[in-house]
């Protein structure tokens, strides 16, 4: 493997499962200082346990708290490289009228508010340094209704929102913020769209254009490509990393 992160700090939220999990244990493997965010202070127990470092610091806390933001940007010190906005949770597959406030509160913090607040935590040093490398996790729910409820999909709406404006703003900064849209991919989260359920209302319109879901190290590939100098020129992309169900 190669080690293109060698003296960086990377925030990894969402750590300690999934996507976030193999994106912080790989992003080790190439040299990086990784400071793993998760609610689970046990899933980051069970990490640290199985690939102790001293270069992986886990900090347990909720990224949809500002107190739990400050705590974790002071954690990983003055100055952060990079940034992965991984953390994010489902939404029951509710379709509109069916949306409960709690539900859309919730999943809103959770998936979009804690994205904007660790961005912000982070960017004033990212610009004094003319460096930053920043990646949010969307969702195939990003860009098509087809994937989960409308909470959801609005939240990864939003999350493309997010990243394309930081861009924009903070590219002449040194600053580089794209995001990875996964397809579905083998985690913990709750999958409604491949239950029954989810086949029952909305019938076979997704069901059969689903690729077979894909490993979180596929998604840790490409998401370590938009942290690393392998990808200069790529600013406010969103890349599909999907096997290809986007195209259908
Ligand atoms: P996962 O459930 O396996 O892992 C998510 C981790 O985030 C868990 O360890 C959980 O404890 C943590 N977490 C949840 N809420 C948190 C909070 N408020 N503060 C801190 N940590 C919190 O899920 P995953 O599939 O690896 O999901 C990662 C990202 O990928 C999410 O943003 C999700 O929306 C997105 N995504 C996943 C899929 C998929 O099929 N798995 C598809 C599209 C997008």
């Amino acid at each position: 493997q190669q080690a293109r992160f060698t003296g960086r700090t990377i925030i990894v939220t969402g750590a300690g499962s999934g996507i976030g999990k193999a994106t912080a244990l790989r992003l080790l493997g190439e040299g990086a200082r990784v400071i793993a965010a998760d609610i689970s202070a046990e899933r980051l127990a069970a990490m640290q346990l199985e690939n102790g470092s001293e270069r992986l610091v886990g900090v347990a806390g909720d990224v949809s708290l500002q107190a739990d933001v400050d705590a974790l940007v002071l954690a990983a010190g003055p100055t952060v490289d990079g940034l992965v906005n991984n953390a994010g949770i489902m939404d029951a597959f509710l379709p509109t009228a069916e949306i409960t406030d709690e539900v859309w509160e919730r999943v809103f913090r959770v998936n979009v508010t804690s994205q904007m607040r660790l961005m912000r935590a982070v960017l004033p040093g990212m610009v004094s340094a003319g460096f930053g490398r920043i990646v949010n996790i969307a969702s195939e729910a990003g860009i098509r209704a087809g994937a989960s409820g409308t909470t959801y999909s609005a939240s990864k709406h939003a999350v493309i929102g997010l990243t394309k404006s930081t861009a924009l703003f903070y590219g002449p900064k040194g600053v580089r913020c794209n995001a990875v849209a996964p397809g579905a991919v083998k985690t913990n989260i709750e999958a409604p769209f491949l239950s029954a359920w989810a086949a029952e209302r909305l019938g076979p319109i997704m069901q059969t254009t689903i690729p077979a879901p894909a490993e979180p190290e596929d998604l840790a590939a490409s998401i370590c490509w938009l942290l690393s100098e392998d990808s200069p020129n790529v600013n406010g992309a969103v890349l599909m990393s999907d096997g290809g169900w986007s195209t259908i």
